[in-house]
């Protein structure tokens, strides 16, 4: 549920300081009007920083609005295609698939209201809509949240004439910017502590979603959160599972739900499902939209979280996790390797059986996994809540509203 929330109720988190520089900034931008488009209301990180920052940049005085394009049919399984091959994967284009990309985007502009100071066009989904930008003052923005660092030529070779049109394009980590003939920006994602997903629960209500779940409040947990995607590599965590378990007494829950974005999902979940068959203790879990408290429950239950991703955008599961004070064995991909500093705040591992020794490692000792967990939670403090998150975009906005200054005086008039 969205909720209005106002700047001061982030205090508690990041101190009064921060948000005193987050008001100078507000006092450089006021009035402006901003307008994000993607591809889907529910389901997926982008969905999740959406509906938690639009209250909360409106709060400040930005007027903010969020879009979502309606598909045509075929169009989400090409563009799940393209998310794959931009991530990695090859990739085949077929005329009509350009077509009908080229079909939607052009329905889209015509539906949506894309009149504000700066548009922030999220994902490829949407990328096309730059081909139908009005004359005037707007300025567009391309934010990609995926992994763009060894992209299939083919998909990047179909994208990139469209991201050129742009004024600008935000990335989540240096290793995914790109050669373009306009300003890069680095924008990593966060989580709102308040929402929720990772606000602090008590006992009885974890208690609550365990027993509603089967899963038993006495023995370790390892959890995996994600959409039903290969990339995130659900079947990997359970063989690395079924690996520790022959000594290790544990369960295992895979949890998640669809977007309606991704076509993928019911086959994934299916293949999981086949496999965890027979296993009382792998709990695959599929939950429906809105499951925000349940998922806040299934992490606080956790001993150790897993985000055994193959390729990573950013990877919001992890962010939650850490906030939650736990140890997580993730992936050493994409902007997972920003959130899990390998010893520190959790483990990165590469293989099945890495991820199998760090568990077992982990389950063998809880002061270890004490310490990842508290320093995971302060990483997150510092660099990943939605406070840091709304000061990049106030700078993103003064940013485009003085295209050709070097320098922006913020201490004086707002331009030198
Ligand atoms: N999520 C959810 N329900 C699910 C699966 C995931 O609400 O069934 C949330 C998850 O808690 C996180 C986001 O969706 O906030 C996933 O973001 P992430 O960056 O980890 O991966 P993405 O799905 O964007 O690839």
């Amino acid at each position: 549920m969205s909720r209005v929330r106002r700047l001061q109720d982030y205090a508690e988190f990041v101190g009064p300081e921060e948000l005193r520089e987050i008001w100078s900034l507000v006092r450089h931008v006021e009035g402006a009007t901003m307008v994000h488009v993607n591809s889907t209301r529910m389901g997926g990180g982008v969905a999740e920083i959406l509906e938690a920052m639009i209250p909360l940049l409106n709060s400040v005085g930005v007027s903010a609005r969020w879009e979502v394009i309606e598909p045509l049919p075929g169009f989400f399984s090409f563009t799940k295609a393209l998310h794959n091959g931009l991530q990695g994967a090859p990739f085949v284009l077929r005329q009509e698939q350009v077509d009908t990309y080229a079909r939607c985007q052009q329905l889209n502009a015509s539906r949506l209201d894309l009149n504000a100071d700066c548009v922030i066009i999220h994902d490829p989904q949407p990328a096309g809509l730059i081909r139908h930008r009005a004359e005037g003052r707007s300025r567009w923005v391309w934010r990609c949240h995926i992994d763009l660092s060894a992209p299939d030529p083919v998909a990047w070779g179909f994208l990139r004439p469209y991201v050129e049109q742009y004024d600008a394009s935000i990335f989540s980590i240096p290793a995914f910017a790109q050669q373009l003939p306009h300003n890069q920006f680095m924008i990593e994602p966060s989580i709102d502590p308040l929402n929720d997903k990772n606000r602090d629960l008590d006992v009885r209500t974890v208690q609550d979603v365990l027993e509603r779940y089967g899963i038993d409040p006495e023995r370790p947990i390892i959890t995996q959160v994600s959409r039903f995607d290969a990339m995130k590599d659900p079947m990997g965590v359970i063989r690395a599972f079924r690996e520790v378990r022959r000594r290790e007494d544990c369960q295992l829950v895979l949890a998640g739900g669809g977007a309606s974005d991704d076509p993928e999902g019911q086959q994934v979940l299916a293949q999981v499902r086949e496999e965890a068959s027979h296993d009382p203790d792998i709990h695959v879990l599929e939950l429906p939209p809105e499951s925000d408290l349940e998922i806040n429950a299934l992490q606080r239950a956790s001993t150790i979280i897993v985000q055994k991703s193959l390729r990573e955008g950013f990877g919001l599961t992890v962010t939650e996790a850490l906030w939650k004070g736990k140890p997580v064995v993730a992936g050493a991909v994409g902007g997972i390797r920003r959130q899990v500093i390998h010893g520190f705040t959790g483990f990165l591992v590469r293989s099945v059986e890495g991820l199998a020794y760090r568990l077992r490692q982990l389950l063998h000792d809880p002061s270890l996994r004490q310490a990842l967990g508290s320093n995971g939670r302060e990483h997150v403090r510092n660099n990943y809540l939605i406070t840091r998150h709304l000061k990049d975009y106030l700078l993103l906005l003064l940013a485009v509203r003085y295209p050709d200054a070097d320098i922006t005086d913020l201490a004086g008039a707002g331009h030198p």
